[in-house]
């Protein structure tokens, strides 16, 4: 299934994506599902809900065209965003570095998530902001120290997302660190909606690409991946208990606006999409701060 966020006559919903361009919205009141992804993720009364509903053909359900309603981020309030840097060997190397031996970890605040349509702001002081194409899991079930061999099972499902990165604050200012490069509000787009884990074959052969004003600029496969998902769960899990809607943003590839010769930085007017097969087509207009 591909589950949507959506508002639709000022409520907030649950939706289904169907193919056809539109959308079943779930009423908590009707089918026990609750208006939001995070509380559905926390509750296995909803999810068997919505397995009942979804095996009686989502009776009673209102169908709506997508032009006709919001899609918000699938999730927001949520407990961690957890990235992954220099996941892809090529980009690690664009940067002026090397393939790390251990996963560099780093991480976003909830606040910076907004979903595909809404802009991207680029604050007024940066002007080096960056795309980065990102496959992004979503965990669906609590744990800590999951064997690798088991942690495919905590996954619920993916988005596409991009970690946008003022590349000035990231690596330029004083810190060391990478965070205040990567939190700004408006710099994690995800979406456009959760697809379920059951509806991507191999999470480690998808193709990933961005484009930038409809030309592509970073096209890969996640099969590239230097350490792949279940590895990570694994990984992260020795140090925190992750939870129902954390994000871990899986890394970007080759071809980010900082490697190219000469560099290339988002500016208002820009439009810039994350297509990754399977999962979908995440769409973020820049805008400048005002
Ligand atoms: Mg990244």
């Amino acid at each position: 299934m591909k589950l949507a966020s959506i508002t639709y006559r000022r409520q907030q919903r649950v939706g289904i994506i169907l193919g056809s361009g539109s959308c079943l919205l779930l009423d908590p009141e009707i089918h026990g599902i609750p208006s939001r992804i995070e509380a559905y993720l926390s509750s296995e009364q909803a999810q068997v809900a919505l397995a009942e509903l979804e095996a009686n053909g989502f009776e009673g359900a209102v169908e709506v065209g997508l032009d006709k309603v919001h899609l918000n981020p699938p999730l927001k309030d949520i407990n961690k965003v957890i990235c992954i840097g220099k996941n892809y060997a090529d980009h690690a190397r664009e940067m002026g570095g090397e393939p790390p031996e251990i996963p560099v970890v780093f991480s976003m605040f909830p606040s910076a998530i907004i979903g595909s349509g809404d802009n991207i702001v680029l604050p007024a002081i940066s002007n080096q902001v960056d795309y980065e194409a990102e496959l992004v899991v979503v965990i669906g079930k609590s744990g800590r120290h999951i064997p690798r061999e088991r942690a495919m099972d905590h996954v619920f499902g993916y988005c596409c997302g991009n970690d946008i990165s003022a590349r000035d604050w990231q690596k330029g200012k004083p810190g060391g660190q990478w965070l205040l490069g990567k939190t700004f509000d408006t710099f994690a787009p995800l979406g456009p909606f959760l697809v379920t884990k059951d509806e991507v074959k191999d999470p480690h052969q998808l193709n990933v690409c961005c484009r930038l004003n409809g030309e592509v600029v970073q096209s890969s496969n996640t099969s590239s991946l230097i350490f792949q998902i279940d590895f990570l769960i694994s990984h992260l899990s020795q140090f925190m208990t992750l939870a129902p809607g954390d994000l871990i943003f899986t890394g970007t590839p080759p071809g980010v606006g900082a490697g190219r010769k000469p560099p290339v930085f988002l500016k208002s007017g820009d439009t810039v999409e994350v297509e990754i097969e399977s999962v979908g087509v995440l769409t973020n207009p820049i805008v400048a701060e005002v």
